[in-house]
């Protein structure tokens, strides 16, 4: 039976969105952002404990599936799921992503190989099984959270800016598609600066260090600070509204400069 949708005078009322990589930092501010303006929220993400515990949280409009982006049964199962529990899709924002470091002369193939399949595959997947869902609900916005780093290079992230970089090109591909064939499907990708989330730990370590780790990533953005989730999950709100109707195919740098 379909989730009952509450009385919620917002901007994202009736409309169901799916969020990949949605147990954590972006995804789940994402995910309170767009329930808090009335959308209805199913969150997918290989952290079952943390998504079942943020779900028990968020309270009867959210619902966790464990699911990984990169296998495409588990694509077919997540959405004739989410169909099946709330009706159909309006949204899909594809968030999970990994990151790990490594110049060309330093990082290894296997490396090479894990970053793409779940930074680009993923987001591939995630389009691919995102269209035709959005097109049995008569259209819909697909958000991919790509990174300043799929704009411009960074030294020690080969792989990862060139995971990215292909998220921001096929996010063009697929709006271009999606409007010459009056799909009424917009896809957009955005692109955050350095933002405190559990992905930073790996390079800033934990407190009492962790405040002196991300100043040092601040000083590399104009604005002389990393970023926040919900300053993410705002433009996320955004793109999935209709406020955002006539957009598609565009990058939004959500960087404090850092692309500029
Ligand atoms: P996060 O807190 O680590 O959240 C990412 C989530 O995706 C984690 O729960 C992660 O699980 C999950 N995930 C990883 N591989 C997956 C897979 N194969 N299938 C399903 N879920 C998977 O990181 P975040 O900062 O919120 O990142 C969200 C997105 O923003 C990513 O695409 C990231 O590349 C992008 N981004 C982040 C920053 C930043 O500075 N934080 C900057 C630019 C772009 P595990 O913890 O098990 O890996």
């Amino acid at each position: 039976m379909a989730l009952q949708q509450g009385k919620h005078a917002g901007r994202l009322e009736r409309k169901v969105a799916l969020v990949t990589g949605g147990a954590s930092g972006i995804g789940a501010a994402t995910a309170r952002q767009m329930l808090a303006q009335g959308a209805s929220v199913a969150l997918a993400d290989l952290q079952t404990e943390l998504g079942n515990k943020l779900v028990a949280e968020l309270g009867e409009r959210a619902r966790f599936y464990t699911h990984d982006v990169t296998r495409e049964a588990d694509w077919k199962r997540l959405i004739a799921s989410v169909e099946a529990d709330f009706g159909g899709i309006d949204v899909v924002m594809n968030g999970a992503g990994i990151s790990v470091p490594g110049p060309i002369d330093e990082v290894s193939y296997e490396d090479w190989q894990t970053t793409m399949r779940v930074n680009s595959d993923g987001v591939f997947l995630g389009c691919k099984y995102g269209v035709e869902a959005l097109r049995r609900q008569g259209g819909g916005s697909i958000i991919n959270i790509s990174s300043s780093l799929g704009i411009r290079g960074g030294a020690i992230f080969a792989a990862y800016c060139a995971s990215k970089g292909a998220v921001r090109m096929l996010t063009k591909s697929v709006a271009l598609r999606c409007a010459e064939e009056g799909y009424e499907i917009r896809c957009n990708s955005i692109h955050p600066g350095a933002i405190d989330t559990p992905m930073m730990d790996a390079y800033v370590g934990e407190a009492p260090n962790r405040e002196a780790g991300l100043a040092e990533f601040g000083a590399l953005h104009p604005m002389g600070r990393v970023g926040r989730p919900e300053e993410i999950a705002s433009v996320a709100v955004f793109l999935a509204s209709d406020e955002a109707s006539y957009i598609t195919g565009a990058e939004i740098p959500v960087d404090g400069g850092f692309c500029a």
